[in-house]
């Protein structure tokens, strides 16, 4: 059985005393919200924090308004998120992207903030303590190699949040509290493509709520690859958010998920889209030019090419989730994975 290192537990009740107790020792301090990422971290020692703020007591970070910005509190579980009519009808990709997250059990625990700020993933780091160091550890933590690119510079585990690339596809943005004041910050520039230093959050600065503009005339849809249909980290997704006038795409935005240490965009498939109509021949090209930007490594599961093969299939389904066509059953599939786990051919065996 895995064990949690000995760590300090402090639990603000306000959002002024966590930001002044998190400014006492930023190095050495963690914030633990729904703790369904963190403390397996701190388990296999991949994260080893002196002190946990708890969040669960602030009851400012549970709340969501409804204003003209929507307003969501970082601390708003993701149970909450999936309830909520509002999001359900207004921002039908975001509760796509919740609904997919784990499982009933851990999304009444995990929050929308901890989805966010969920740490980068890779093959070679989440391992037990014992199995990353029979390698000599990595660059992540405790190394200075990075087994997955040994010329490699920096880390390149992925970002494997599934609301990240939703909510920045909505064009959200994201308040940032710290002892010296707060701040806005669009929810991409939240984000660096390094697997370290992922976030650009400052190690004193609490994440405490994400706001949507408002949703009248758009239409988002999520789609996510993962090994099991029933849960699992998202390997490949593909977020859109649309402003259609008819059939015509007055405005999009497209976000790949887990191909890349952040979620990326694709400005360029976004510009091919505007102005035109949705046909079939439109979307099958932006799909294609949207996976361009596909860089997935080989780190996590499946094999990589096949990843980002797959991109170009979930932009195509979403775009086309979006226009009005009835995907149930193309999401049935994906979830049973009928069609898309690719075969191994032996060459004793015929091709399926
Ligand atoms: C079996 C299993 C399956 C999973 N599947 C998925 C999945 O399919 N998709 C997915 O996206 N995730 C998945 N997760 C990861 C995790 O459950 C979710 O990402 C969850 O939303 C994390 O939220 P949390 O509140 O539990 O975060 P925590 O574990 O409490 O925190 C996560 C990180 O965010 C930081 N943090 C938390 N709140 C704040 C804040 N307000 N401001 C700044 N930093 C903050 C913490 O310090 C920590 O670094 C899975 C986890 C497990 C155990
Ligand atoms: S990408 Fe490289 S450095 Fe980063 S966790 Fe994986 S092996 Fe370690």
């Amino acid at each position: 059985m895995m064990r949690l290192p000995q760590f300090r537990y402090r639990a603000p009740r306000t959002v002024d005393d966590a930001v002044a107790w998190l400014a006492e020792d930023p190095a050495q301090s963690m914030l633990l919200a729904g703790g369904t990422d963190i403390l397996p971290n701190m388990k296999r020692r991949q994260q080893t924090p002196a002190t946990l703020i708890g969040l669960r007591g602030i009851r400012a970070l549970s709340e969501i308004t409804n204003g003209d910005r929507l307003t969501i509190g970082a601390g708003v579980s993701l149970a909450t998120v999936t309830g909520n009519t509002r999001i359900r009808q207004g921002y039908p990709g975001l509760w796509q992207a919740a609904v997919q997250v784990a499982t009933p059990h851990l999304r009444n625990m995990a929050t929308i903030g901890g989805n966010l700020c969920l740490d980068t993933r890779c093959t070679y780091y989440d391992q037990t303590h014992e199995w990353r160091k029979a390698i000599n550890f990595c660059m992540k933590r405790d190394g200075d190699t990075c087994w997955v690119a040994t010329s490699s510079p920096k880390c390149l585990a992925v970002s494997s949040t599934d609301t990240a690339p939703m909510l920045q596809a909505l064009g959200a943005t994201v308040n940032l509290a710290s002892s010296r004041g707060s701040r806005v910050v669009a929810l991409r520039d939240l984000y660096a493509n390094d697997g370290i230093h992922y976030l650009t959050r400052q190690p004193d600065e609490i994440l405490t709520t994400i706001a949507l503009p408002p949703s009248s005339g758009w239409r988002s849809a999520y789609w996510k690859l993962r090994r099991r249909g029933s849960f699992d980290f998202p390997v490949a997704a593909a977020a859109v958010a649309a402003r259609l006038d008819g059939s015509t795409v007055a405005d999009v935005r497209i976000v790949l998920g887990a191909v890349a240490s952040r979620p990326v965009e694709s400005e360029r498939a976004a510009a091919l889209l505007r102005g035109n109509q949705l046909g079939d021949a439109l979307i099958d090209e932006a799909a294609a030019v949207a996976s361009e930007v596909a860089k997935p490594m080989d780190n996590t599961d499946f094999e990589l090419t096949w990843r980002k093969s797959m991109v170009r299939a979930l932009v195509g389904h979403a775009l086309r989730e979006i226009r009005g066509d009835d995907m149930r059953a193309r999401r049935l599939q994906l979830a049973r994975q009928e069609l898309l786990i690719p075969v191994a051919h032996h060459d004793d065996a015929p091709p399926p």
